[in-house]
């Protein structure tokens, strides 16, 4: 709608900075008392990986190759070559570094994503405090955000969005991890998620105007656009409301928002150049949703089959979250009664079935962090093919987050977010529970099982310090 708009702007403004920048260059060296050595033509040292891939799925969707050679220089990907380059055949310059890593025996594929995760939270986490103490302050879900976010990249998901943390403590994990102070898989925030008075997504008790909009509470078209801001400012990359009830607030699952408020947040969102993404159960309030111009719907269980068209026809995706549906054994949940709904209205095998896009999501926090992958066996489960659903998990996500030129496969000019496994995933999709090697950014987070020391990654969107 306004894409063409901010380009033009951005220009404009990069222009300036350029100008104002060479202004400054100008000024330092005029009054610089001894002119500093020309540091632009000396040449930088590049730190190159070679991996040697016993099998490589380089594009989820086309068929694996054999004994290939991925070469990684710095955080990206240079090329793909047939067989295993050696370190001899390899032209470098004085001061680059080479490694070669040994995967000859591995099946290798694209860093997993999650398009669901709850880092802060798990059910585990509430036990954890005797009566009377207060619990769940921020700094408490900061220190467990980080600890989960390395249990799911050492699950080999390398780029999870966290649709939801009241506290912001999320944001500070992201920032963390992105200026190189701690492993962590890359974390696109939503903040607080958007929900109208008394919604499924309101936790507040009487908050004033300023405390509710920072919780992401919001009623009309004109609250939900400040809501929106808000959250943007705070720190959000991606915007999620609830547009019904939900199981864990016992509020129903009926629609909660009016169609103009789901449309004042989805604008204002888009204007920003975020995503937007929806918690929906209600049939109607899906196809609200779709008509709002929302970008992806969550759950969706009681999707019904004109939700199917509308879905299908303007591009919106399905983020499933099986796992969050599940009885026991998977996760532990004894007659839950998204169970039953789930399993009555089959959503996701009517919605695969008509081609509506599916992007993997779980729901990771309201069970048991780094599982995630389990969503795959029930996708498998209820009819999907095991290609299909690793493309889910990494071209699907990728496309959904925006970030498709960046990651989602292993090509030339890519991230380099590769994971291997021992077996074929295509055969046995239960291959991916057990991820013993992950890189991301060209670093190796985890190598032979074991989780690397901190290290700093490039920098992805802020400035390393
Ligand atoms: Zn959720």
């Amino acid at each position: 709608m306004l894409s063409h708009v901010p380009a033009e702007w951005k220009k404009i403004f990069l222009s300036s900075v350029i100008v104002i920048t060479a202004f400054v260059l100008i000024l330092t060296n005029e009054t610089a008392a001894q002119p500093s050595p020309n540091r632009q033509n000396a040449d930088p040292v590049d730190n190159y990986t070679i991996i040697h891939a016993g099998a490589l799925l380089a594009m989820p969707g086309a068929a694996p190759a054999d004994q290939s050679s991925i070469i990684v220089k710095n955080e990206r990907i240079v090329s793909i070559q047939k067989g295993f380059l050696s370190k001899a055949a390899f032209p470098m310059k004085a001061g680059d570094t080479l490694q070669i890593v040994d995967l000859s025996d591995r099946f290798v594929l694209p860093g997993l994503m999650d398009a669901h995760v709850h880092l802060r939270n798990q059910p585990s986490l509430r036990r954890r405090r005797g009566p009377g103490r207060a619990g769940g302050m921020p700094a408490d879900f900061a220190f467990n955000a980080v600890l989960y976010a390395q249990r799911t990249l050492s699950a080999g998901f390398t780029t999870v969005r966290d649709l939801g943390s009241d506290d912001q403590s999320v944001f500070a994990v992201r920032d963390a991890i992105n200026a190189g102070r701690m492993i962590g898989p890359r974390i696109l925030a939503a903040g607080s998620n958007l929900s109208v008075t008394g919604g499924h997504g309101d936790p507040t008790a009487n908050a004033d105007l300023a405390e509710r909009m920072r919780l992401g509470v919001c009623d009309g078209p004109q609250e939900c656009r400040r809501a929106v801001r808000t959250q943007h400012k705070l720190g959000a990359d991606v915007i999620k409301y609830m547009s019904t009830g939900g199981f864990s607030s016992q509020t129903g699952l009926a629609q909660q928002m009016f169609l103009e408020e789901m449309k004042a947040i989805v604008d204002a969102a888009h204007q920003l150049d975020m995503k937007v993404t929806t918690h929906a159960y209600d049939p109607d309030a899906i196809k609200d949703a779709i008509r709002a111009g929302v970008d992806s719907i969550e759950h969706g269980f009681l999707l019904d089959d004109e939700g199917v068209q509308m879905m299908k026809a303007q591009g919106v995706w399905l983020v499933p979250t099986l796992s969050a549906s599940m009885p026991p054994p998977i996760f532990g949940i004894k007659n839950a009664p998204s169970v039953a709904l789930r399993n009555k209205y089959k959503a996701f095998e009517r919605a695969a079935a008509a081609g509506v896009k599916i992007a993997f999501g779980t729901d990771a926090g309201t069970f048991t962090h780094a599982q995630n992958a389990k969503e795959f066996d029930l996708m498998i489960k209820f009819g999907m093919s095991e290609m299909d659903a690793i493309y889910a998990a990494t071209v699907s996500d990728a496309q959904l987050f925006g970030l498709e030129d960046d990651i989602g496969s292993i090509a030339p000019g890519k991230l380099a977010d590769i994971i291997a496994v021992t077996g074929n995933p295509l055969e046995n999709i239960t291959a991916l529970h057990k991820v013993d090697f992950v890189m991301k950014s060209g670093r190796i987070a985890k190598q032979d099982g074991v989780m690397a020391a901190p290290f700093t990654y490039p920098p992805f969107r802020e400035q390393a310090e």
